[in-house]
């Protein structure tokens, strides 16, 4: 399928938010393989609060202008009228994102509708698979974004595997229950059963902060990272976007991420999943 192009090609790397030009090109030369433009990172929403909507269309294609890797950009969740803004400007793909304020409390975009690919989050195989239905070519984990604590991603990551892993030691009759209880179609359950992962390409996201933090999560299963505030809230986002990025191809080497976690300066403060109101 062609739509699953641009997250095929970003498989085994990762993606960096960024609120300007002059981030997206530092984004670019750590090696980011995409970058995500928004209007605020994750904490600033946190902190500022407000409704957190589509960037100014101009802000994302001056990023557009400032660097050569695939550049995303977020819409509220449901509201496909910044979708498609965001496919008339020519974005190579649309994160339908919690991280903004939910624009429809009841449905998400339609997404067969668009030519642009999409990736959204989950938290668990039943709302992995229900985006996947409605058009996301790419799942990423929701995480607690802005935190800088990995636990909810980290939670988000296993509950997927832990339920695929289900699903493959049950026989059909079991799986049509499963398939109910989850409410997601049977034959995409029944797909993801016989892969034995998600049928599109997925991310982990939110809370990620330090290189150890992505190969936990590589280890996991997840087939590359995003990462919000863990990089510009930090002391020296240069070095850390750098140092993560090497970590998605490194992290089963513990003795290169150990040089890669030395001296990045201070991490970004954060605030624990625990003291976070859900
Ligand atoms: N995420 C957000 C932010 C929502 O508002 C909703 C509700 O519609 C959902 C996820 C859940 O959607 P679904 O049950 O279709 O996965």
């Amino acid at each position: 399928k062609v739509k699953s192009g641009m997250a095929q090609m970003a498989k085994g790397g990762i993606i960096m938010d960024v609120t300007t030009a002059e981030e997206a090109r530092v984004a670019e030369n750590a090696g980011a393989c995409a970058v995500m433009s928004l209007e605020r990172v994750p904490a600033d929403i946190r902190k500022q609060g407000g409704v957190a909507r589509m960037t100014d269309p101009k802000r994302t294609k001056e990023i557009m202008n400032a660097v050569t890797i695939p550049v995303m950009a977020k819409a509220r969740i449901g509201h496909f009228a910044e979708a498609q803004i965001l496919e008339a400007i020519g974005v190579d793909m649309i994160d339908e994102s919690e991280v903004l304020t939910t624009a429809d409390e009841t449905n998400h975009i339609d997404k067969h509708n668009f030519t642009v690919p999409f990736v959204c989050g989950a938290r668990d195989l039943g709302e992995a698979l229900r985006r996947i239905s409605e058009g996301a070519a790419m799942i990423r984990t929701k995480g607690q974004a802005g935190t800088g604590d990995v636990a909810e991603a980290v939670r988000h990551a296993r509950a997927i595997r832990n339920q695929i892993r289900h699903a493959q030691s049950l026989d059909t009759a079991e799986l049509f229950t499963f398939a109910k209880e989850l409410r997601v179609p049977f034959d995409l359950l029944q797909k993801t059963a016989e892969m034995g992962r998600l049928p599109v390409v997925n991310f982990a996201a939110g809370g990620l902060a330090t290189p150890a933090d992505v190969a936990l999560l590589m280890h996991l299963g997840m087939d590359g990272v995003f990462v919000g505030s863990g990089i510009f809230k930090s002391e020296n986002p240069q070095k850390r976007a750098w140092a993560m990025a090497q970590a998605v191809t490194h992290y089963k080497n513990p003795k290169k991420l150990a040089e890669l976690s030395e001296d990045l300066g201070e991490a970004m403060f954060g605030t624990p999943v625990s003291d976070v109101k859900h």
